[in-house]
């Protein structure tokens, strides 16, 4: 069995070794190990690069238009349903796409057996 692509699975929300079993138990809970091939998923840690990755890509697509909007000649009830409808495309595209992003960076630390760094006193160079 080939290997999948860690990039399309994390974006499918599959495994990244086996490309079946579900990431998630919930909405951003992970499953100790996959459920289809048994990998053991709880020795990644994504801590909240997802968070800043959608964060920071989001607001650079959505916040132009949070400074654009106040410029519009738009009367003041549609102005404020803009305003409203602005930011809940930011909440939703963010939540949307969390778990995504947070399944490509936990199949790209599996794939590349990332860790934590650790030290050993004594070995300078
Ligand atoms: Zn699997």
């Amino acid at each position: 069995m080939s290997q999948p692509s860690p990039i399309l699975s994390g974006i499918r929300q599959r495994c990244g070794q086996c490309g079946e079993g579900k990431l998630y138990s919930s909405y951003l809970k992970l499953h100790e190990t996959c459920p289809v091939c048994g990998r053991d998923m709880s020795s990644a840690d994504t801590a909240d690069g997802p968070a800043f990755f959608v964060g920071f890509g989001v607001l650079l697509l959505l916040a132009p238009f949070l400074f654009l909007l106040p410029m519009s000649p738009l009367p003041l009830v549609p102005m404020i349903i803009a305003f409203i409808v602005l930011c809940a495309a930011v909440v939703g595209l963010s939540l949307w796409l969390l778990p995504v992003a947070k399944g490509v960076l936990l199949n790209l630390q599996l794939h590349h057996g990332a860790e934590e760094a650790s030290f050993k006193p004594g070995s300078e160079d």
